[in-house]
């Protein structure tokens, strides 16, 4: 393993690999670190996955900006990264007449920052579009849409590979000093030097960069939990659909969200934890949740609920501020640049953001652009996309595409073994998940999960003891239940 470095970017959230991507357009020698197995395995798995507008920052704030130019960078980079999106716009609603003039201040924000196509349409209006929905009036954006976040980091992370970074998961930064020239980076996996550290480390960015001993940053966790609607609801709703905002700072009410997969999410809730690693899911948010969907569409078919999941805001805002504080992105070191608080819209801003750390990195290295950057980076063909035909064709030359190991998502086993010959991440249960959908649908693992052990088992000679569901300490299996009985009798 090389371990000089030029620029190391520490954790591949959908930050990181943006950067990562950005870099290897460069003749730079870039690193990128993760500790966990895969990348986008924080925040970045697990949000609402929706392009945003710029309605809800201040003008003139980092995150109306970024928002607004990564929204615009979006679907080109998305063309070329193969990853699936939607701008099916989104109605917040407003259901009584004070909730007009947050509508009209909502509109003024969003124009003031650049925002194009904003309308307010009648209670009337919304109903022709949005049959299910009720309300007075609805400020309409017609820019805003939705994308799998897990999708866009894992493409991200994979381009940037491809054109030469070097992305080692399960490496964990441990302590950084500061070197002459550069830095000395200690991790689980040994010892890195590096010119440049950008620290993407999410909800450890204060962590990483205590580590530098700056250690003037304080992160206030707080947990968003989710429901997940069965694609049978598929069309229950054509747009997303937004309350107008609580008056808390950087919350945006429980909202419902079409998936590009035709679920649709519920949520998220919004709560100050101890700790961040809290990422479970309550009956009482579930309740919160319900209760705010319902008022949003009563009609909302709450059997059709098939999961739960929730995820971690990195909040530099105290929770006791009113006002939401804008992103930090500065060189708060020579030649580290931190970025902290990167909570929404971040996953929106990440290719403005990526665009704004490289021109940072140029001030000080004038980089040259490579002659042969490949831009374009292929997804595993989803079989169930295809048409009859061509799957008839695909199964002729590939048997592995005519066996169904996922029934719900209908994933096959060639995009099975796809995912665990993807070229990051270890052989996982959560690499196939998120690479194929496979365990997400209503059975949720129930069909597939004995078929993808018996796959790790057949392929890769896996023992069922040896499979991980995500982290290296994540083993699903303990022994067959025969012999724990007999060991259980013998003792
Ligand atoms: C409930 C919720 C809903 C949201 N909805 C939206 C939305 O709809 N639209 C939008 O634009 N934004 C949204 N966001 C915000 C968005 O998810 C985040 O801004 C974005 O994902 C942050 O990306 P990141 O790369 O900074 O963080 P992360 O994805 O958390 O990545 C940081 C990475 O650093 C790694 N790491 C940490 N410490 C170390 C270390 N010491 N060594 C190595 N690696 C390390 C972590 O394992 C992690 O993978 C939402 C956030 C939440 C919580």
């Amino acid at each position: 393993m090389n371990r000089k470095t030029e620029v190391m970017v520490i954790g591949a959230g959908v930050i990181g690999c943006a950067i990562a991507r950005e870099l290897s357009k460069y003749n730079i020698n870039t690193v990128l670190l993760e500790k966990e197995t895969d990348v986008g395995s924080g925040v970045s798995k697990g949000n609402s996955g929706v392009l945003h507008t710029g309605l809800y920052y201040p003008k003139g704030s980092l995150k109306a900006k970024l928002c607004v130019e990564g929204r615009l960078m979006f679907p080109e980079l998305a063309k070329q990264l193969d990853v699936p999106y939607n701008l099916c716009g989104k109605h917040v609603v407003a259901r009584t007449e004070e909730e007009l003039d947050d509508l009209d201040d909502l509109k003024a924000v969003g124009e003031g920052n650049g925002v194009k196509g904003l309308t307010i349409i009648s209670g009337e209006e919304l109903k022709k579009r949005e049959p299910k929905m009720d309300g007075l009036y609805a400020l309409y954006s017609p820019v805003a849409g939705i994308f799998a976040p897990y999708l866009f980091a894992i493409a991200l992370a994979e381009n940037a590979l491809n054109n030469g970074v070097k992305v080692h998961v399960n490496t964990e930064v441990m302590a950084i000093k500061q070197l002459n020239n550069g830095f000395e980076v200690t991790t689980n996996k040994g010892v890195f030097q590096t010119d440049i550290i950008v620290n993407s480390a999410g909800l450890y960015a204060d962590k990483v960069s205590a580590m530098v001993g700056l250690d003037n940053y304080k992160l206030y966790p707080c947990r968003g939990e989710y429901l997940i609607l069965d694609k049978k609801c598929n069309g229950l709703i054509n747009s997303m659909i937004y309350p107008v905002p609580p008056k808390v700072a950087g919350v945006l009410g429980v909202h419902l969200t079409p998936t590009p997969s035709g679920n649709i999410l519920i949520g998220p809730s919004a709560e100050f934890i101890d700790s961040r690693e809290d990422s479970r899911t309550t009956k009482e948010k579930a309740q919160q949740l319900i209760e705010g969907a319902k008022d949003l569409l009563p009609s909302i078919p709450l059997n059709e609920i098939i999961y739960g999941f929730s995820a971690v805001r990195s909040k530099i805002t105290p929770p006791e501020e009113k006002t939401s504080r804008d992103f930090i992105i500065q060189e708060d070191l020579e030649n580290l640049i931190n970025m902290i608080g990167m909570e929404s819209p971040g996953l929106t801003s990440s290719p403005a953001i990526a665009k704004m750390i490289v021109e940072m990195i140029n001030q000080k290295m004038d980089l040259k652009q490579k002659a042969d950057f490949n831009p374009i980076r292929k997804r595993i063909m989803p079989f169930h996309e295809a048409s009859r035909a061509e799957q008839a064709t695909l199964i002729k030359n590939d048997p592995a595409y005519g066996e169904i190991v996922c029934r719900c998502e209908h994933v096959s086993k060639r995009e099975v073994l796809d995912a665990l010959n993807n070229p990051i991440s270890d052989k996982t249960l959560a690499a196939v998940k998120y690479r194929t959908r496979a365990g997400m649908g209503r059975c949720h693992g129930g069909f597939c999960l004995p078929r993808i052990v018996q796959l790790l088992k057949e392929e890769y000679g896996l023992r069922p003891e040896e499979i991980k569901l995500k982290n290296l300490d994540s083993t699903m299996f303990i022994g067959k239940t025969k012999d724990l009985r007999e060991t259980a009798k013998d003792e």
